[in-house]
């Protein structure tokens, strides 16, 4: 069994308490306009030309054991909060492999993580049940009317493995994380869903942020339209964290 990734990050702070291993997955199952990671949409291995003419490729398959040793190299600075995340792409997608890895990582007491779109089967969640420590999890376009059209994916299924995420996992294990896009999350109607939806499942934490605009060097090489997005300014994310807490009675973070 291979993990298929396009790069393990060692020393991210960025991705989970403390400091951890961040593998990111080959393989998206839904399309944001906003990606800041266009390598990780294609399941499929793909070779691309540099500006200086050198070829090389995105994705390589790891076996579980090869991910593992790299993983145990940091063993001594994870300490008690850190340890690995699964990004991508989507992690959840090849949750089999992950499972094995998650699984020998737990026996040697390393933390684990995952953050998840939850766009994918419902029995993937549960194949790594046992094992995850922390969760972050995407809100972004929860408004039935444009969400399946902009994503490309079908809402229900979100919403499904997110009542499903909760009542599997204790909300203290739980982050949303909302990644606000002018016209596309950052409308009223959508902060509105998301702030009933903050207030039904109660998450130990959210997180908001405003889109990058990273990645317009990774399109250009994958032959991929970039679309850019204006800049929520910091007054709006405050906005939206002050609406968001009064309303959901949730702690929410502006991250940067
Ligand atoms: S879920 Fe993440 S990797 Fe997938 S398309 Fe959206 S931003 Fe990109």
């Amino acid at each position: 069994m291979k993990l298929r990734l396009t790069s393990i990050q060692r020393f991210s702070v960025h991705d989970g308490p403390g400091i951890r291993t961040t593998l990111f997955a080959k393989g998206c199952s839904i399309r944001c306009p906003w990606c800041a990671n266009p390598e990780n949409l294609s399941h499929e291995i793909q070779k691309y030309c540099t500006e200086s003419g050198v070829w090389k490729q995105y994705g390589e398959d790891y076996s579980i054991e090869q991910v593992f040793d790299i993983c145990m190299k940091d063993k001594n600075f994870y300490g008690a909060d850190g340890g690995i995340t699964a990004s991508g792409g989507e992690a959840l997608l090849q949750a089999k492999p992950l499972a094995e890895l998650f699984k020998r990582l737990k026996e040697e007491q390393i933390g684990c993580c995952l953050e998840t779109s939850l766009y994918a089967p419902e029995k993937n969640l549960e194949l790594l049940r046992n094992y995850l420590d922390y969760i972050y999890v995407d809100m972004k376009v929860l408004d039935e009317e444009r969400a399946d059209d902009i994503l490309n994916a079908p809402l229900q299924l979100y919403e499904k493995n997110l009542k499903y995420l909760f009542s599997a996992f204790p909300r203290e294990k739980i982050c949303i994380r909302i990644p606000l896009v002018d016209e596309m999350t950052f409308t009223e109607k959508n902060i509105n869903v998301i702030s009933e939806h903050l207030k039904n499942f109660q998450p130990s934490k959210c997180e908001i942020f405003s889109v990058h605009n990273l990645g317009s060097a990774k399109y250009a090489t994958l032959n991929l339209a970039y679309h850019k997005f204006r800049k929520i300014t910091e007054e709006e994310l405050l906005k939206v964290k002050g609406y968001l807490q009064k309303q959901s009675g949730n702690t929410c973070f502006v991250i940067h």
